[in-house]
């Protein structure tokens, strides 16, 4: 579903991602991992073209990105990949119904109703029916964090992407977040998910990736990865973390 190769990406003159190749099939689920700053937002982020290659290229069910313009390839990929952030970004003067059904009309040009009807199935899904005339601010962290979830879901994505989904949620409420998540990863969606969650990362992901300083260190099975690392640099994070 995902391939790249050789991805170099740079902000002005200063190389942030020096060389990253790794593929993710279809079903699979990778959770990305490392510390503050080794590039884990700028990978993601490239995976949906919100960052451009400078080097290397990125092919997502079968469109390419790379450094050159290419712009039926950049718009077909972000119809195919759902992102979901730390902030949930949902629009606040919007019900949350709305939120989920503006993407669908505007982009996919259907119907108010069939619309309507998409929200109150993915609302469903993620344990929120009652909510879909409420407004976000109305919203716990994790119930406005379902509803972008939700909202990504509506656009029917072939890989769904989620940049530390459970960041800004309390502790008491990240168990929701995931178990959603975990659902998903369960139906076979593709999955690469950046998490500080080790727990979800053993139980849940198909390969864990450890990036360090803008390259991927290691990456393996999680009982791979978190039972018998390679690499000394990856002994040494996951000691800190676990
Ligand atoms: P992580 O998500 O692992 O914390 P990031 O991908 O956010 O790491 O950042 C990787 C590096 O790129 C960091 O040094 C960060 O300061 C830099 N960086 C990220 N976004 C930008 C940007 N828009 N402009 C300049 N530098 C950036
Ligand atoms: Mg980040």
């Amino acid at each position: 579903m995902i391939t790249i190769s050789g991805l170099r990406l740079s902000f002005g003159d200063t190389e942030v991602l020096h060389g990253i190749s790794t593929r993710v099939a279809e079903r699979e689920v990778v959770c990305i991992i490392g510390a503050s700053g080794s590039g884990k937002s700028t990978l993601l982020r490239s995976m949906n073209g919100l960052e451009r290659p400078s080097h290397g290229s990125i092919e997502i069910n079968g469109h390419r990105l790379g450094p050159g313009e290419a712009r039926a390839d950049l718009e077909a990929v972000r119809r195919d990949v759902g992102m979901v952030f730390q902030s949930f970004n949902l629009f606040p003067h919007l019900t949350v119904g709305e939120n989920i059904a503006l993407a669908p009309r505007k982009v996919l040009g259907i119907d108010r109703a069939e619309a309507r009807e998409r929200a109150e199935g993915l609302l469903a899904k993620v344990g929120l029916s009652e909510k879909i005339d409420a407004f976000p601010g109305e919203l716990s962290g994790g119930q406005a964090q379902r509803v972008a979830i939700a909202r990504a879901l509506a656009m029917r994505p072939r890989v769904m992407l989620f940049d530390e989904p459970t960041s800004a949620l309390d502790p008491e409420i990240v168990g929701e977040v995931l178990s959603v998540m975990q659902g998903l990863a369960a139906e076979g969606m593709t999955m690469v998910v950046v998490t500080h969650e080790m727990g979800f990362a053993r139980e849940v992901a198909d390969r864990v990736v450890y990036m360090d300083r803008g390259r991927i260190v290691e990456e393996g099975a999680p009982e791979e990865l978190f039972g018998a690392p390679r690499e000394e640099r990856t002994r040494a994070f996951l000691g800190k973390v676990l």
